[in-house]
């Protein structure tokens, strides 16, 4: 029996990871956040001091990692989210962490279904997926959330300097030949900008019971 799967893609801070974890929860599915897997990638490489940009640095990287091996608080930092953009543009990566993407998508432990998020969900990872949403809003609310989230624990960080960033991480994950981060063609498009958490959650539920329970 194939078990369902909601695959959601979109940009940094667009809402996406807490959009797909309410999705699991309504549903009774598990969630992979598959970002977490190449920031866990990129941790490792600057824990040993490292290049993420270097395929040799990456690999070795690949080899040590396990779920569960890298601390959540240091998966979160702004300096190993943009050292996972470098490593997640290696076809070489991509394809060490496929795997265990696909199998989590076709196998969810709870036996369920699964809701995945992260850039190529619905293209490459499970596409044939029959819920699809790619999550974005624009870039200086982006900004803002992210600004928001990091201002208590780091007031030196601008918001000029978060946007900068992340227009630089969008281009990167855009512009990559490897899985470049765009929406499926069979995608529903979901723009937060104008959204609370709570509206933007409940728009992606109206789309994803449309789907399943149709
Ligand atoms: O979503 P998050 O910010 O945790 O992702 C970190 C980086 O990992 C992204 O900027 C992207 O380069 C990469 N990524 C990816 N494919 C995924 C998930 C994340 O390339 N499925």
């Amino acid at each position: 029996m194939t078990l369902p799967v909601i695959a959601i893609d979109g940009t940094a801070a667009s809402g996406k990871g807490t959009i797909a974890k309410a999705l699991a929860r309504h549903f009774h599915f598990d969630h992979l956040d598959t970002g977490a897997l190449y920031r866990a990638v990129a941790a490792l490489v600057l824990r040993d001091g490292g290049d993420p940009s270097s395929r040799h640095d990456a690999l070795d990287a690949c080899k040590l990692f396990r779920p569960g091996i890298v601390p959540d608080t240091e998966l979160r930092s702004a300096a190993v989210g943009e050292a996972a953009s470098q490593v997640a543009v290696l076809p070489e990566v991509r394809s060490a962490l496929r795997e265990m993407q696909v199998h989590f998508a076709l196998v969810p432990p709870g036996g369920k279904g699964a809701v995945l998020d992260g850039r190529d969900i619905g293209t490459v990872i499970a596409p044939h997926a029959p819920v699809k949403i790619f999550v974005t809003a624009g870039v200086e609310e982006r900004a803002r959330r992210r600004w928001r989230e990091v201002h208590a624990a780091d007031p030196a960080k601008t918001y000029e300097a978060i946007l900068g960033e992340l227009r630089i991480r969008d281009a990167r994950d855009s512009e990559r030949a490897a899985a470049p981060m765009k929406a499926a063609a069979d995608a529903a498009l979901l723009d937060t900008t104008d959204l609370s958490i709570d509206a933007a959650v409940a728009a992606a539920l109206k789309l994803a019971r449309g789907k399943l329970e149709a």
